[in-house]
């Protein structure tokens, strides 16, 4: 892998540009974005080693797609289109349906690999980027079957080095999966979020007042809308139906108080305590 070209060099893109060369100090990172200003701040920050633009990709050996998942949508026919017939193509969106959608038919379907990273934070751009983001983590392929078995190969030993594991999933079990653990959360987050800037106009007092549980808990409100309203809009069915089950239980709660029942109350909570022994090993 000498020449990888990173479209996209953000919390992910440039996440994935870092520990790559890291592992492989030979490759020469190529940055693609929108704005030139993006690129140069990645290529100050050593995430990239050189500017380019997709009609460079006939040279590349790997395609790194994490932009929104409305331009990957778009775009990514056209990187196959530009690609040679050994190039291999991953991208890191947050929805899989649509984007395997998109190519589908495509005559170099078999040089890419649909992918999501189970990993993150709620920064963007190229100052996000942090080395070793994905140690540990879960790396969900999509339709592995439909990438040729010596790109899948590559991408397997790549993504391993970077320390993830993989998990595979047709792209509907992930979307709807995903709804729950990860769309579901950053709504929630958002609203808390809407609700607490509302009611309390004054902004010192929730500063004041703002204890860990908040901050943990509202911290995903500060991710990139840019980012997440595509997301939701191409996982709508999924995204409302895990809304209603919400909404549902938020509302039974509002009425166990209303009837005064603490016992339900107290065991709901307990019973959700279960949590914790789902969530072992997950820091
Ligand atoms: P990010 O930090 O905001 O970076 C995305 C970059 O994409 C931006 O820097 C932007 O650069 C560029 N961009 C936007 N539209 C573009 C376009 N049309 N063409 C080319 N470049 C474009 O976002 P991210 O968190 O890295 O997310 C990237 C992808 O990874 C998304 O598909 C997301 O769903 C997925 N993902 C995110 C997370 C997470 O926790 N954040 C986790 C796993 C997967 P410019 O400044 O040049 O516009």
């Amino acid at each position: 892998m000498k020449n990888i070209y990173a479209i996209g060099v953000g919390l992910i893109g440039g996440s994935l540009a870092i520990d790559i060369k890291k592992n492989n100090p030979d490759a020469i990172i190529h940055g693609i974005s929108r704005k030139d200003g993006t690129l140069e701040k990645a290529l100050e920050l050593n995430i990239i080693d050189k500017k380019a633009t997709l009609d460079d990709l006939e040279n590349a050996d790997l395609v790194i797609i994490s932009i929104p998942v409305d331009a990957t949508v778009k775009l990514l026919p056209t990187v196959l289109d530009k690609i040679s017939d050994d190039t291999l193509v991953v991208d890191a969106g947050s929805t899989k349906v649509d984007i395997c959608k998109a190519v589908e038919d495509h005559p170099r379907r078999r040089n890419f690999l649909a992918m999501h990273p189970i990993a993150g934070t709620e920064h963007s751009g190229p100052t996000a980027a942090l080395e070793g983001l994905f140690v540990g983590k879960t790396n969900i392929v999509c339709e592995v079957e439909k990438t040729t078995f010596k790109l899948q190969e590559k991408a397997l030993k790549l993504f391993s080095d970077i320390g993830m594991r993989i998990r595979y999933m047709n792209p509907e079990a992930h979307d709807k999966h995903i709804a729950y653990v990860s769309h579901l959360s950053h709504i929630s987050s958002f609203m808390l979020g809407k609700t607490v800037i509302e009611k309390e106009k004054n902004e010192r007092d929730i500063f004041d007042m703002a204890g860990s549980g908040f901050a943990s808990t509202v911290r995903l409100a500060k991710s990139s809308p840019e980012m997440w309203t595509p997301i939701f809009k191409q996982n709508k069915t999924n995204v409302i139906e895990t809304l209603e089950e919400y909404i549902n239980n938020l509302t039974q709660f509002k009425d166990l108080m209303k009837k005064d029942d603490f016992d339900a109350i107290f065991s709901e909570m307990e019973n959700t305590n279960y949590i914790k022994e789902i969530l072992k090993g997950i820091s």
